[in-house]
């Protein structure tokens, strides 16, 4: 297999086989994020995939999931995504195979290209949309806004496409979460992904978001402030949908279906909030931005 750069999945898809696509992201500058630092963007050649999908079906012919690596590989041309999708499913015709993408790449492709990108073999996709607040999405650089999420996530809905959505708390900074947990519920509550996986971000030495936050430009929420600011968007979402929280960029460690276990959860949530004093929140703070377990 090759690989020539990170391999990054949510935590859910760690029991995948690995392919690589794409290395690094065509993005690669939202201020808070350094997980491609080093890697520009590179779509893998034919004869790499070919042959690693090869060895990996000899590998593990049993395997369920499929990760399709790399930042976004669903930037990469529709034609060469249909022909990676359909040699992998011919590999794998039982497993669910998984990738990337960025909102942007949605509003590249037309619904029937995304349909026929399915029809071949690309089961579902991931996408850090990260919040609703327009202004913390132009601040952190991410590239769109919250009309192009609910309108490329619809187009993949349009094209029978399943999707999850990864939400990063804390991007609109302190004072700002409650008004942007109800911008980010009116996006969610017109879309319909199977699962939204709760972040806090964490703030990286090295990201230019980092260096704001040094210089006094960007003030950083508390813990309690990014609680509250989950409880408001979960308590506001009106669809099925699962709810992933795991505890690196969390306090918190659950998968639940949330409107049968909404009140449950936002009592515990709540519960944890009221216990924080200033000196947990302090330590949290610290951890976080260390990349370490809160
Ligand atoms: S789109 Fe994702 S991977 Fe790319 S720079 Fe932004 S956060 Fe990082």
């Amino acid at each position: 297999m090759h690989f020539h750069g990170p391999i990054v999945r949510p935590q859910t898809d760690a029991d995948s086989v690995y392919i690589e696509v794409t290395v690094g992201c065509t993005h690669n500058s939202c201020t808070f994020c350094n997980f491609y630092d080093g890697y520009p963007f590179y779509v893998a050649p034919m004869e790499q995939i070919r042959a690693d999908i090869q060895e990996a079906r000899e590998s593990y012919p049993r395997a369920r999931r499929i990760w399709l690596n790399g930042g976004n590989p669903y930037a990469v041309a529709t034609d060469k995504l249909i022909e990676i999708a359909s040699l992998t499913r011919e590999a794998f015709p039982n497993a669910r195979v998984s990738t990337y993408a960025r909102v942007d790449d949605l509003t590249r492709k037309s619904v029937e290209e995304m349909k026929a990108i399915r029809e071949a073999g690309l089961d579902d996709l991931v996408i850090g949309f990260e919040t609703g607040d327009d202004e913390a999405l132009a601040y952190v650089n991410k590239g769109y806004t919250a009309k192009d999420i609910v309108d490329g996530c619809r187009k993949l809905e349009a094209a029978g496409m399943t999707y999850r959505l990864i939400f990063l708390g804390g991007l609109s900074g302190r004072g700002k979460g409650e008004a942007a947990a109800k911008k980010t519920a009116d996006v969610l509550n017109q879309l319909h992904p199977t699962i939204l996986y709760l972040n806090s971000v964490s703030i990286l030495p090295g990201t230019p978001l980092y260096e704001d936050r040094e210089k006094g430009i960007f003030q950083e929420a508390g813990e309690r402030e990014n609680v509250h600011e989950f409880i408001t968007m979960l308590s506001l979402l009106k669809n099925d949908i699962a709810v992933f929280a795991a505890p690196n960029t969390t306090p918190f460690s659950f998968y639940v279906d949330l409107q049968p276990n909404k009140k449950k959860l936002l009592d515990a949530m709540q519960a944890y909030a009221d216990s924080l004093d200033e000196r947990e929140e302090a330590r949290i703070a610290k951890e976080r931005s260390e990349g370490r377990s809160v």
